[in-house]
Parts: structure tokens; C-alpha cells; sequence
């Protein structure tokens, strides 16, 4: 029954203390006044006064319910609080037994025991918290105080002194709410989940069970969100957590522990094959599509599985492996349900240390964009350079940005990464423009996720613009896939940039979806070979026929092609005989530092050895 807030009880405790003191004083039994005093009528006027006070005191305490009792615990008293209270007018209380009437059954015994050992030992009823009972049958919570006195004469009463804690139970339910529960599915929260996961897995130890924790994240809510608003996500929350809840044993746990984060538990588990059906069952929820403003969407989710014993002891510890899991999961395409395992928790924490060193080394300066040349093959002369990030830890290593960009990519870290690229070669390409170099474009390159962001088109035209460039000083280079995978908006935000006279090019063409009949759809201005047919093209007729067959459609679409990769004079002349219009590769040039372009942009009329016509 002590279930309340501790600090209010004591603070009810200390208020009503000073209270009963005085309500003591006033009840305690007057000295009569003596016959035959000269002063009797005056003290006995003094004492009718004092009892008129008194009762004005009790009755005028609208929120503290006093009940008198005599020796047998019927009523000799009632204030109008105490109607309020329990429910009974002054009327129909007078003589009853306080047992009869606020006295809930199952106390009925504690209290004639008490009641006993108030007559013959003389022990008063500590105070506490209590819960009584009102009229209609419903509980009435109070702090009680009870003043025993006269209690060494033949008439001994006691008086309660009971305070409402209905609120205060109220605003402690609520609170007690606020803490444990969700408040748009009401499910459990973390906290609540964390608790009650303890309980339970301290129910398996006993048992000698296991338990599965299943982790669930769903794919591109936030997308949801944005595109159909908040409500229509709300209600994707509530659905789910509806399915979820669904034909669930009791003992499972249910919580949800962020935005569109959901987490299971199953305890009590005795054979290996439960687990798999337990994380099926958890799958079938979101198989049906959800009803979404006005039409039916169907969504996925990312799982992540932990068990007890084997993947942790602790609840914390199992909620933080299947979170882990379900990161793996996340990255992963293919994977929508990971288990937990000793293997995977090192890869992960070796790519969280290196996404962590990523970030540290952006903030301090650690990457600097180097140019790759592209020459043209006509002239000799190098028109184009693309921009290519270098990562120059000053701890170590240097790592490829074919390894960093998709690791990046795994986070919000690539737009961070994106937008100090698309910065540095706005700069650098001003700044060469005012010192005089002949150059005419800069590319530089998007990767998918970058492509996501619906702002990033327009925050790339508005760096050209702030640097005072034209849109023919700076183009971007998106592989095939990605423009396969662009949304009609992508797509709409690429014609613009193209109108404007933006150059848009095609990068390692050949190696993803590779059909030419789409080159027609996409704004772009130039495409580029991949590598790997400048390398086979030499040895495997396949090879050259389809390079052969890329040269010629992109020249009838107008588009300037583009061979990367060439590394030896074999390549260069085979380059040459398919009019491939520029040549990018070790051959002639390996990525540089700014400082080593500008020296090769400056020596003079420079032309390409062997190119020039
Ligand atoms: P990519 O855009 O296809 O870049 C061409 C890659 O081929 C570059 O590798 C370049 O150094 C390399 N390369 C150039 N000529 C030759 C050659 O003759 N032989 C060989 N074997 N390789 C050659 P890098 O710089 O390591 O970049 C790798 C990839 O990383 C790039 O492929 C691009 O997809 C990505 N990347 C680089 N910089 C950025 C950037 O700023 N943003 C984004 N999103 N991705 C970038
Ligand atoms: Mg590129
Ligand atoms: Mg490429």
C-alpha cells in the first residue's frame, strides 16, 4: 500500500503532524471548571467558546476528513470532508461501526486486532497510507492519522485524521505512465522494457531457458514521414505496434524504444527451432501492406537477433547486440535478418572506430581533393580534370575512397564529406580562373546516397553561383546505377541542372545495368567507359565489340565519350582508333595535388606528347 511518492507522503506527514497538535490540545478533556469557583460561568462561557472554535476549525478543513469514534469504534463524529470522502452525510454515519462502513473486507481483521490492542494494551493505530473503502464500493487511498484520547479512562476515543491521495495516486499513475510507456502506442518504452527484460531473464536463469530478442527497424520511415507527414506515420506506428501485439504469449515483451525502433522478447524458449519461429512470426508483421493516406504501401524492416545466454547476460547487454545486429542487417541490401555473433561485433566495432577517425579527419583538415587529368585525344591538350578526394590521415595510412566513400556512405557522413568537395572544388576552380589557367571543367563525383538528399542539386548550383563560376566551369560525374535508381524529382532536378548548361557524365559505364536504349532518358552530356573494358578490350573480342558499340550510340546522342583507365600505349592506340574524344588514365597522368597541376598548366602551349594532330 506504501506504493506513493515517498517525498509527498513525508511532506503530508510533516502538515499533518502540526495539525493533529493542535486538533490534540482543543480535544483534550477540559479541566472542568470547580463549584462554587467565583469564576464558573466565566470559564464554562471560555470552554463553549473554545468548543465552538474548535468545531469551526474541523469543518472549515475542506480537504481533511476527520471522523470521531468512541470505545466500540462507532461514530461520534463526521465532517463534511469525510462525506466527501467516503460517501456517508453526518446522519447516516452517526453510531456505526467504522468497520461497517469505510473498512474494506480484507482489512476487517488487521483492524479488530487493532482495535483490540488499542482497548486493553492501550497501542494507538500507527499513520500510513491506507485504502479504504467509499459508500458506492470504490477504493479510497488516504493517509490516515489516528489521535487516541482519554485513553487511560472508561471512555477512550480516537479520532482519524484522513487525507485524499487520489490525486497524488493519479499524478503518480501518470507519471508512472510517462516513464514506462510509449505514449502514441502505448507499448513499453525503453525504460519499461529494460525493467521488465530483467524480471524475465532472471525468470529464465531460473528455469534454465533462453530467451530471443528480436530487434526491428523499418526501412525509410523517415521517408514516410516527409512524404505523407506525421500523422500517416503515427499511424504506421500504431498499426504495427497492433500486429506486433497480436497473438502474443503472456510473458512476451513488446516495447517500442525510438521513433520506428521496436523491440521483442521471448522468454522461456527450450529448443533452437523456436528461435527461427519466433523471428518469423515477428517478419509476418510486416508482410501485409499498410493502409497510408488513402492507398496501401508496402514497407520492410531491418531485423537483428540476440539471444540469452549466448549473446549476453544482461538485458542491456542483449538489446545492444540485437541493435548491432540489426545495424549489420541495415547495411547489408540483401540481409533483412541478422543473428548476433562474436565475429560480427568486432567487424562492427572496427567500422564504428573508422567511422569515428572519417569524421575526426574531415574536421581536422585531413582531405585534400588531388585532379586527374583528362586529355583530349585529338589535341593533345587536357581540357578536364576530375576532382578525387584523397583521405591523408596524419596517424597513418592513407585509405582508398573506394573503401571510405561506401563505409561513409553508411552514415549522414557522406553529405558532410560531399558538400567539403563540392566546396574545395568550387574554390579551387575560382581560383584558378583568376590566376589564368586554361582549364575549362572540373568534375566531380556523386555517389548514390549523395544523389538521396533531395537538396543537394540546388546546394550544388548555389556553391558555382557563390564562387562566381559558370555551370561550364564545374560537372558531376554519377554512375549508371544511380541514375537508374533516381526518382522522377532526381531526374526533374538533373534536366534542369543540364538546361542551364551543366555537364552531367556517365561514370564507369558498361558495369551496371549497361542497357544503351535508357542513354536516351538521362540528361547527361558525356559518358565514360569503364576501366575494366580498356583493359580487356585488347585481349577478348566481347570486350572491344561492346566498347565499339558504346563509342558509336553515344556519338549519334551527341554525348562527348570518355575512356578511363588507360595505362599503356596499347590502350592509348586502341582508344585512339575508336575516336574515343578523351583519355584518362595512368598512361598519362596519375590523380595529383593542385600544386602539381598548376605547374603542368603553366608550362606553356603544353600539349600531350603523340596526340597532337
Ligand atoms: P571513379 O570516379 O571511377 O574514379 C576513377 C578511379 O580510377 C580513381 O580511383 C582513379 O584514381 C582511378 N584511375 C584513374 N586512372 C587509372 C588507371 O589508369 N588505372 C587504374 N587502375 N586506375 C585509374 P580513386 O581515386 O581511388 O577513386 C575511386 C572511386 O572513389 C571513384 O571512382 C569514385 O567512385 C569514388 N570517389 C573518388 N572521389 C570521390 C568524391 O569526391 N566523391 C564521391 N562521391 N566519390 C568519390
Ligand atoms: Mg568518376
Ligand atoms: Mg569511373
Amino acid at each position: 500500500m506504501n506504493g506513493g511518492a515517498p517525498s509527498v507522503t513525508r511532506r503530508l506527514r510533516q502538515r499533518l503532524h502540526r495539525l493533529i497538535s493542535r486538533l490534540a490540545e482543543r480535544v483534550a478533556p477540559p479541566k472542568r471548571p470547580s463549584a462554587g469557583s467565583r469564576d464558573a460561568d466565566l470559564v464554562r462561557t471560555q470552554y463553549r467558546e473554545s468548543e465552538r472554535q474548535f468545531r469551526a476549525l474541523l469543518e472549515s478543513l475542506p480537504m481533511v476528513a476527520i471522523q470521531g469514534y468512541d470505545r466500540d469504534w462507532r461514530v461520534i463524529y463526521w465532517n463534511d470532508a469525510s462525506t466527501r470522502l467516503y460517501g456517508y452525510t453526518p446522519e447516516e454515519a452517526h453510531g456505526r461501526p467504522l468497520q461497517d462502513l469505510i473498512i474494506p473486507p480484507e482489512m476487517r481483521e488487521w483492524t479488530d486486532e487493532a482495535h483490540r490492542a488499542w482497548l486493553e494494551h492501550d497501542r494507538g493505530i500507527p499513520s500510513g497510507e491506507l485504502e479504504l473503502r467509499h459508500r458506492n464500493g470504490d477504493p479510497v487511498a488516504v493517509y490516515s492519522h489516528h489521535v487516541m484520547l482519554n485513553e487511560h479512562t472508561d471512555d477512550p476515543v480516537m479520532f482519524c485524521v484522513d487525507v485524499d491521495l487520489s490525486e497524488q495516486k493519479r499524478a503518480y499513475r501518470q507519471l508512472d505512465f510517462a516513464t514506462r510507456f510509449d505514449r502514441l502506442t502505448h507499448l513499453l518504452n525503453r525504460h519499461g522494457f529494460e525493467e521488465d527484460l530483467d524480471g524475465a531473464l532472471a525468470e529464465c536463469r531460473r528455469q534454465g531457458t533462453s530467451l530471443v530478442l528480436v530487434y526491428l527497424d523499418i526501412d525509410h520511415f523517415s521517408e514516410v514521414n516527409e512524404a505523407l507527414g506525421y500523422n500517416q506515420g503515427d499511424r504506421l506506428l500504431v498499426e504495427l505496434a497492433h500486429r506486433l501485439s497480436s497473438n502474443r504469449r503472456a510473458g512476451d515483451l513488446l516495447a517500442r524504444i525510438s521513433s520506428d525502433e521496436f523491440v521483442m522478447a521471448f522468454p522461456g524458449i527450450r529448443d533452437r527451432d523456436s528461435i527461427q519461429r519466433l523471428v518469423q512470426k515477428v517478419e509476418e508483421a510486416m508482410r501485409a501492406p499498410f493502409p497510408l493516406g488513402g492507398r496501401s504501401m508496402r514497407l520492410t524492416a531491418c531485423l537483428g537477433v540476440a539471444t540469452f545466454p549466448d549473446n549476453g547476460e544482461t538485458g542491456r547487454e542483449l538489446i545492444r547486440n540485437a541493435d548491432l545486429a540489426k545495424g549489420r542487417a541495415k547495411l547489408d541490401e540483401e540481409a533483412r535478418v541478422v543473428y548476433f555473433s562474436q565475429q560480427l561485433h568486432d567487424e562492427m566495432i572496427h567500422r564504428h572506430r573508422l567511422m569515428d577517425r572519417l569524421e575526426r579527419g574531415l574536421e581536422e583538415g585531413e582531405f585534400v581533393l588531388y585532379y586527374q587529368p583528362q586529355v583530349s585525344a585529338s589535341t593533345g591538350r587536357i581540357p578536364n580534370l576530375e576532382a578525387l578526394l584523397r583521405w591523408i590521415p596524419a596517424d597513418g595510412s592513407s585509405m582508398s575512397p573506394s573503401e571510405f566513400i561506401p563505409l561513409a556512405e553508411r552514415s549522414d557522413l557522406i553529405h558532410r564529406i560531399g558538400d567539403w568537395v563540392i566546396e574545395e572544388a568550387c574554390r579551387q576552380r575560382a581560383a584558378w580562373r583568376d590566376a589564368g589557367l586554361g582549364l575549362q571543367r572540373i568534375d566531380i563525383n556523386f555517389s548514390g546516397r549523395q544523389m538521396r538528399k533531395a537538396d543537394l542539386l540546388p546546394r550544388f548550383r548555389a556553391s558555382v553561383e557563390r564562387h562566381g563560376l559558370n555551370p561550364e566551369d564545374i560537372g558531376i560525374e554519377l554512375t549508371e546505377n544511380v541514375l537508374i535508381d533516381s526518382d522522377e524529382e532526381t531526374l526533374a532536378a538533373l534536366r534542369d541542372l543540364r538546361h542551364r548548361g551543366f555537364h552531367i557524365g556517365i561514370d564507369d559505364f558498361g558495369t551496371g545495368y549497361s542497357s544503351l536504349s535508357y542513354l536516351k532518358h538521362f540528361p547527361v552530356t558525356s559518358l565514360k567507359i569503364d576501366q575494366s573494358f580498356v583493359s580487356d578490350a585488347p585481349r577478348w573480342p566481347e570486350d572491344r565489340a561492346i566498347m565499339e558499340a558504346a563509342v558509336f550510340i553515344g556519338h549519334r546522342l551527341g554525348l562527348e565519350v570518355v575512356a578511363e583507365g588507360v595505362e599503356t600505349r596499347e590502350h592509348l592506340d586502341l582508344v585512339r582508333e575508336m575516336q574515343i574524344d578523351l583519355v584518362q588514365g595512368f598512361h598519362f597522368f596519375r590523380p595529383m595535388p593542385a600544386a602539381e597541376v598548376e605547374s603542368l598548366l603553366t608550362a606553356t602551349g603544353r600539349r600531350i606528347g603523340g596526340l597532337s594532330s
